[in-house]
Parts: structure tokens; sequence; C-alpha cells
């Protein structure tokens, strides 16, 4: 039965990329909160230093092999795309989460403070779509880059193409939208994150997050993690 549903799931998710074919994938709950190693795992692959900031940066190999479509067609077209951020474990959103935790402006700070504005930008370890491998950081880590000079004319060329690659903004200005800031940076490859969202609400219960051992985690309930921030993302997705 669980089964089942898990495929109607998936169904639905399908049935709403418009036609894109995902590959016939099930994933553990294990993968979908982070608990993998990208760069030992045959289904991910790295992506090439033309198009990445530094080494060791990893997608689910149909995203990667999209990206890299992508970032030649780009090219063709003048704009140079460079991921900054791609696939990243729970151990590494763990290191992210703790450095920001310790922060010498959160002194004197409740942990439910901080939690609440790390998670403007970052997600609590095993809650990020990047733990995926379907999500990817381009150019810079700045809002403001995207709206001058060179930023400006790669968010212009990602605007009217990444859909027709599969890529897609979630983090978006609309203030209807819970969760986190608007990110511009942000990419999703939606035939494979779509139906990941469907499997991680189908198998990640609450209890789950709180067992792992993580800073705040006592709040996500009242952070609405899961509600906000796992499915905060763009209304049309
Ligand atoms: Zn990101």
């Amino acid at each position: 039965m669980m089964r089942l549903l898990y495929f109607a799931a998936f169904a639905w998710a399908w049935g709403a990329l418009a036609g894109q074919i995902p590959p016939s994938t099930e994933w553990t709950l294990a993968e979908l909160i982070g608990l993998n190693e990208p760069s030992r795992d045959p289904a991910f692959a790295p992506i090439p230093p033309s198009h990445a900031s530094r080494e060791g940066l990893y997608l689910r190999t149909s995203a990667r092999d999209a990206f890299l479509e992508m970032a030649a067609a780009a090219e063709r077209d003048g704009i140079h795309l460079v991921a900054v951020s791609a696939a990243r474990n729970f151990a590494y959103q763990n290191g992210i989460w703790n450095r920001k935790w310790a922060r010498p402006q959160y002194a004197g700070w409740s942990d439910l403070e901080k939690a609440r504005d790390i998670l403007k930008y970052s997600a609590m370890p095993g809650s990020s779509r990047h733990h995926w491998g379907t999500e990817i950081d381009l150019n810079s880590l700045e809002n403001d880059y995207f709206t001058s000079g060179e930023g400006r004319a790669v968010a212009a060329w990602l605007e009217a193409h990444a859909a027709s690659f599969g890529f897609h903004l979630v983090y978006t200005a609309d203030p209807q939208r819970p969760g986190y800031l608007p990110e511009r940076w942000h990419w999703s490859y939606m035939p494979l994150s779509a139906p990941m969202l469907a499997a991680y609400n189908e198998c990640v219960e609450l209890s789950v997050l709180q067992d792992l051992e993580v800073a705040g985690m006592a709040w996500a309930d009242s952070l609405r993690i899961l509600t906000d921030f796992v499915n905060g993302i763009d209304a049309g997705h």
C-alpha cells in the first residue's frame, strides 16, 4: 500500500511537469535528508571546472547533464554560468549551520531567534533541497549581483531560457511565499526535484528530523520547517 501511495505521489508530481519524463527512480529516506556522499554515489556526477567555482561540486547525473547543456547554450549567447554550490549533504549543511549558529552577533539570542535568523537563507540540516542533488546556486550568492551589469545579463538570460532546460527559480520574491528570503541564484532542476519533494513529503516526518543532532532542531515544529521551508517554494512549482 505504501508503495502504491509513493508511486501515486510521483505520478501526481510527474503529471504537473507538462510532459517532462523523469527517470523511474526511488529515493531512500537517507538520500532525502542528505545522509549520503555525492562524491562516492554513482547517481551523482561532478560539474567540470569550466562551469564550477571549485572542485567537488556534484549534481544528480541528469541534473548535471541538463546544467551543462544550459551552460553551453548560455555560452553561445555570451553568458558564463558558474556553479558556486550544488549538492550538499547533511554533514556539509550541518557545518554551514553550526558556523552560523556560533556567530558572535548571536550572543544573548535565544535558540529560536538564532534559528529564525539563519533560516532567512540557510536550511536546517536534513531539510535542504540541496541534499537532493537537484539544486544549483549560480554565479553569486548576493542578490545585488543580479541587479546590474554582468549579473543582470545572467539573470535575464536565465529568466528567458532556464525553464526550457528544466531549471526554475523556487525562492522567488512573491510576498505570499513563506520560508526563505528570495534567492536569485538558486535554481532547481524540476524534472527531478518535483518528484523528490513529493517523496520527501511522503517519507519525512518531523520526528525523523528531530532524531538528527542539529542545533535548534527542537524548534523545527514552531518554525514550520516542513510546511513553510521545505514546501515554501514558488507557487507555480
Ligand atoms: Zn541554494
